[in-house]
């Protein structure tokens, strides 16, 4: 339930609120908004609960949140959440734009990635370190030594860095070079891995679970939030259907869904929800359409010979293209691009 404050009320009024929910082993989350200052009440409520917080004063009114997911929704939080990292504002209008290759094979590699995705107007680089792999026998990452050089790419681009962290015992470390940690499709549902990682304080984005629903979803969430950190950006990225033409379908709806029912910024990841190079600039135009705050894109500099997800990675070329294409259509849909996108015609993609 979600304790709305009068406009009125002292601090001294919200802190003792904010006492009685504790004191019955509860715990109370602060949304301190333009319009109003709610008290998001989360843990095992019950329905005497709503007449005793009633009772206090500066209380205006106590509401029930109707959704299961509480600091996640709408309800609690009417603003969208804007996260900062490094000088980019992800949601609140600017497209973010995330690229750089699936995973970190070498310095050269990643550096000229950089360069090049960052002179096409990407504003985050990303790439993996500790690759969540099907098969134990395929490219797993470099561990630190990807950690390191993506740090190396950062210092000489600027660019911030998202890279995944696949293990609660890695947490430390990842959250030592990463400015966003990402969580992978296979681990929404690690709790402990999302209390972990929301206990670093970074910036977290959470992508959809394979084969989760937009409920199951926003409920992890709630555990990264739960910890206190409110940095979180949501991925869709696909989830699994009966069709086998793409890797994972697209989910284009989740995007308008997520943003009626929470205000956690949404990006869209067309290379995943596709794995078709092809499809990932029609599926990146759509995203944005549907209003996606940003993309998340992988790029490799030959990606017939990447170690992973070659497939659905674009050369720097058609990254080019499809940042021409968005600069052409973002202004449409209410997005600024972060930086400038080369002019000219939008020829066909080739490889
Ligand atoms: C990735 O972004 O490289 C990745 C492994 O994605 P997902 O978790 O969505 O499969
Ligand atoms: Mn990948």
């Amino acid at each position: 339930m979600i304790v709305v404050m009068k406009k009125s009320a002292t601090q001294a009024q919200l802190d003792e609120v904010l006492r009685r929910i504790t004191d019955i082993g509860l715990s109370g989350h602060l949304s301190q908004g333009i319009e109003r200052t709610v008290v998001g009440v989360v843990g095992q409520t019950h329905p005497e609960l709503k007449d005793m917080l009633e009772m206090l004063a500066g209380v205006e009114d106590v509401i029930p949140i109707s959704r299961p997911y509480k600091l996640s929704s709408r309800e609690f939080q009417p603003e969208s959440t804007v996260v900062q990292v490094g000088g980019v504002s992800v949601g609140g209008g600017e497209l973010t734009v995330m690229a750089g290759p699936c995973a970190v094979e070498t310095e050269e590699q990643v550096l000229s990635t950089a360069r090049a995705v960052k002179a096409a107007g990407a504003n985050i680089l990303r790439g993996g370190a500790f690759k969540p792999s099907t098969s134990p026998y395929s490219f797993r990452g470099l561990g630190e030594e990807g950690l390191k050089i993506l740090a190396t790419a950062r210092k000489e681009t600027g660019l911030p860095l998202i890279t995944e962290v696949l293990t609660v015992r890695d947490v430390e470390l990842v959250a030592r070079y990463a400015d966003i940690l990402q969580l992978g499709a296979r681990n929404m549902q690690n709790f402990i891995l999302l209390e972990e990682v929301g206990k670093t304080g970074k910036p977290v984005m959470l992508k959809r679970g394979l084969s989760s629903t937009i409920q199951e979803w926003l409920l992890a969430s709630e555990y990264i939030l739960a910890t206190g950190n409110r940095q979180v950006i949501l991925c869709e990225r696909g989830i699994r259907t009966f069709e086998t033409y793409t890797r994972n379908t697209f989910d284009v709806s989740a995007i308008p869904i997520i943003h009626k029912v929470s205000h956690l910024p949404i990006i869209a990841d067309p290379s995943h929800g596709s794995g078709k190079w092809y499809l990932v600039t029609p599926l990146a135009l759509a995203a944005v359409a549907a209003g996606a705050d940003g993309i998340m894109v992988e790029v490799h500099p030959n990606p017939d010979v990447a170690l992973k997800d070659g497939a659905q990675s674009l050369t720097f070329e058609n990254f080019e293209q499809l940042m021409a294409r968005l600069a052409e259509m973002a202004p449409i849909f209410g997005h600024s691009l972060p930086a400038r996108a080369p002019a000219g015609a939008s020829p066909q993609p080739h490889r």
